[in-house]
């Protein structure tokens, strides 16, 4: 290679990462979000828009490779599932407010930001997973009952501080205060079954084999379960409640979708958006996820929908995501995952 060439090659390089430079026919994404989920929806993307998407799938450190990056940043759109994680990238500086007609017609004003610096995708409801044999109907209907001593060892839950349950206890802490919510979550922390480990289905397996009566988790991993021949009979062990707050409604959290700041390739990251809010991208969501379709227009699964019909509760996700740091605390205090 002459010196001419590789200098050449350094000015090549320079201009295809500067934003003035940047490909039309791509958008690059940051997800949190799993390949076979997001890929499907991808896919269908291309298909109709001819622009390619190319994804790095993180498992952490989003925002410090974002504000590694800076303006050089590759990425156009941040995807992830948990309000806290997602006003964490606002919070961060890491994003940028987008305006769009479609989204806001798609999307709920309580499921997406006020300036529009993310937008809900989809939304799953945190349940009880409850044995079929050993819970009887009506035993279990609201989360502040989670607390009462008739539960004592029959609880199990994943950790405390994962954001699952820490939007939950947010949810607590926003309606009763922390003094109550503390003696809320002394009082679960009391009826735990064993030490907080695994993931939201390791908690329906511990159910199956007569560990616990009933654990916390997300909707759609009941799903996921039936889905896999291990996993079907831990499913089958149980069935889902919705606990409503006594007087509220059922705890929702969301996945969601975010602009970088420094996206190279604004006006495809907002087509893809829109797409992602689409009825055809939310159905895809619907099957493939068992998750509910922030669109209300757009069914949900036959699955999802056999489950019945929870209602929202009414606390906003921004006063989640801003209680977050108590929730943690109350947490640490109550020495949760003991
Ligand atoms: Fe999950």
């Amino acid at each position: 290679m002459t010196k001419s060439s590789i200098l050449w090659g350094m000015v090549f390089a320079l201009l295809a990462t500067s934003p003035l430079y940047a490909d039309g026919h791509e958008v690059n994404v940051y997800s949190y979000r799993q390949p076979e989920l997001v890929k499907p929806l991808f896919d269908a993307f291309t298909q109709e828009t001819g622009i390619e998407v190319n994804v790095a799938f993180l498992n952490k450190g989003m925002i410090e490779r974002l504000e590694a990056e800076g303006d050089r940043s590759p990425a156009d759109l941040v995807m992830t599932v948990d309000i806290s994680r997602l006003q964490a990238l606002v919070d961060a500086s890491a994003t940028q407010p987008v305006k769009s007609k479609i989204l806001e017609e798609a999307i709920a004003p309580e499921f997406r930001s006020p300036d529009g610096s993310w937008y809900a995708l989809t939304l799953r409801a945190r349940v009880v997973y409850a044995s079929k044999e050993r819970v009887p109907d009506g035993e279990v209907t609201t989360y502040e009952d989670l607390a009462d001593a008739k539960w004592k060892g029959r609880i199990c839950t994943r950790s405390g501080t994962h954001p699952y349950n820490l939007a939950l206890f947010s949810a607590v802490i926003a309606r009763y205060g922390e003094e109550v919510a503390t003696d809320w979550l002394t009082g679960v922390r009391d009826n735990l079954a064993r030490k907080p480990q695994g993931n939201d289905r390791a908690q329906v397996k511990a159910v199956w084999a007569g560990e616990c009566d009933i654990s916390l988790g997300n909707t759609y991993y009941m799903g996921k379960m039936l889905e896999d021949d291990e996993q079907q009979q831990w499913a089958n062990s149980v069935r889902i409640i919705f606990p409503r707050f006594v007087d509220g409604g059922t705890h929702m959290n969301v996945s969601g979708v975010a602009m970088t700041k420094a996206a190279p390739n604004k006006e495809n990251a907002l087509r893809l958006m829109e797409f992602l809010a689409s009825p055809q991208a939310q159905q895809i969501y619907a099957e493939i996820n068992y998750e509910y379709p922030v669109d209300p227009s757009v069914p949900r699964s036959e699955l999802v929908a056999s489950w019945g019909s929870p209602k929202a509760d009414s606390v906003s996700l921004s006063e989640i995501s801003a209680l977050r740091p108590t929730a943690l605390k109350l947490v640490q205090e109550v020495d949760y995952d003991r």
